[in-house]
């Protein structure tokens, strides 16, 4: 079991952004060949999921439709004012698991690793954690 990390700059306060390279590269050098990939983001305002890669319309739309579920000015107390955020955040989760299989991340065909960020541009940390299975 090995873990590695790597930042990622955001450049919008709604965006996903494609991290699948970056965990394949984290995976190939676990050297494991059979196991399990976890990826975990340390933030309370962005976090992870796996979904279609293959058309970026998809991503758009997760973008602009998770804004409007969860509107930025409503009936909230948290006195920083990115309570959207926050929540968006609890709705994607901050970790997300993939087999590994060949040494490879085994993904299906149309998927791919998002950091989801929902109070940008910041600078995030993801973590990659490989464990043998
Ligand atoms: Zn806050």
């Amino acid at each position: 079991m090995g873990w590695v990390d790597f930042e990622v700059r955001t450049r919008r306060r709604a965006e996903l952004v494609d991290i699948t390279e970056r965990v394949a590269e984290a995976v190939a050098r676990s050297g494991i060949a059979e196991g399990t990939c976890h990826v975990f983001v340390p933030h309370t305002t962005a976090g992870v999921t796996i979904n279609e890669g293959a058309d970026p319309d998809v991503a758009a739309d997760i973008e602009s439709h998770m804004t409007e579920l969860v509107p930025k000015e409503a009936a909230y107390e948290h006195a920083e004012g990115n309570s959207d955020s926050h929540i968006k955040t609890v709705l994607v989760g901050p970790s997300c698991t993939a087999p590994v299989r060949e040494g490879k991340l085994a993904l299906g065909t149309w998927q791919a690793i998002f950091l989801c960020e929902w109070d940008g541009p910041r600078t995030r940390r993801v973590e990659v954690a490989v464990a043998r299975s």
